[in-house]
């Protein structure tokens, strides 16, 4: 199905989780992306919110996820994926300049297997500094108010939607 955009074009092949999650109440992007779960949310339009992780490899690291539910990328409509990326790539430049760092990286894993924790499509962007470089950064812990901080700085160097 050449130029076809749907993911009915992919063959289909379900990614391996150990218990598999639904939209609503058992995900938690889901309620965040709903407003009825907390986040520090950096980004949001009709389609894609963007949060910090709560376990940031550093400060700033932000997660973007498409507002619908699916596991895994192969779940998505292609247009869909470009828009997340999209996304991903304006959120990056403001957590760049919010937290000065020197680079950043997109993580995106799919399954288990792949260490993705929540069953809900997410971009990690990671922003990273020259102090870093090859140097593998354990988990963080910021406190509310530095988290808060944080999404405020981010918040302020996002453009318009
Ligand atoms: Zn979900």
């Amino acid at each position: 199905m050449a130029g076809s955009s749907g993911r009915e074009a992919i063959p289909s092949r379900r990614i391996a989780f150990n218990s598999s999650t639904r939209a609503g109440g058992n995900c938690i992007f889901c309620l965040i992306a709903s407003g009825k779960s907390h986040s520090d949310i950096v980004y949001e339009d009709e389609k894609y919110v963007a949060f910090l992780d709560i376990f940031p490899f550093s400060r700033g690291h932000t997660l973007v996820c498409p507002k619908e539910h699916g596991e895994t990328i192969w779940d998505m409509e292609e247009k869909d994926i470009a828009g997340l990326f999209r996304v991903a790539s304006r959120v990056s430049r403001a957590v760049v300049s919010a937290v000065d760092a020197d680079g950043f990286r997109f993580v995106q894993n799919n399954g288990e297997a792949a260490n993705q924790v929540v069953a809900h499509v997410h971009v990690h962007v990671i922003p990273v500094k020259m102090e870093d470089k090859g140097r593998f950064t354990d988990r963080k812990r910021f406190t509310p108010a530095e988290m808060e901080e944080t999404a405020r700085a981010i918040r302020a160097e996002m453009g318009p939607a």
